[in-house]
């Protein structure tokens, strides 16, 4: 049940971000971190945006917005996959491998130096 209620926010926030342009909008919501900081990025700062444009298959302008969100998809869609959509439990190792703390903390340590590289070098088109 969760689940789909899940799927369901999803799928209304995606059409939300398909007919209304994060850009310069006043509906969207702000990032806490950016406007508390007074103008620092959070690691994913951008997402609107970069959903916005995928969306609109505008796929260099997403990934200028949010480089790290390509970086670590790859790493969601299988955590989504192994959680939610295994019921005969066949993608067991791929599960493990996505919760082992190890790759929890190669997450963070990416994370980290994405945070620490898009506030130092700002040459990317978030504003
Ligand atoms: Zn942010």
């Amino acid at each position: 049940m969760f689940r789909y209620f899940i799927i369901s926010a999803v799928l209304a926030i995606l059409t939300l971000l398909y007919f209304f342009n994060p850009e310069g909008s006043v509906f969207h919501l702000k990032c806490p971190f950016f406007v508390l900081t007074g103008g620092y990025y959070c690691p994913s700062c951008g997402i609107q945006r970069v959903i916005h444009n995928l969306l609109h298959f505008n796929f260099a302008e997403a990934f200028w917005y949010n480089p790290f969100v390509f970086i670590i998809s790859p790493y969601f869609i299988l955590l989504i996959i192994t959680t939610w959509f295994d019921p005969k439990k066949k993608m067991s190792k791929l599960k493990n491998f996505c919760y082992n703390y190890k790759t929890i903390i190669v997450f963070l340590v990416v994370m980290a130096i994405w945070w620490i590289i898009r506030n130092v070098f700002p040459v990317f088109y978030i504003s």
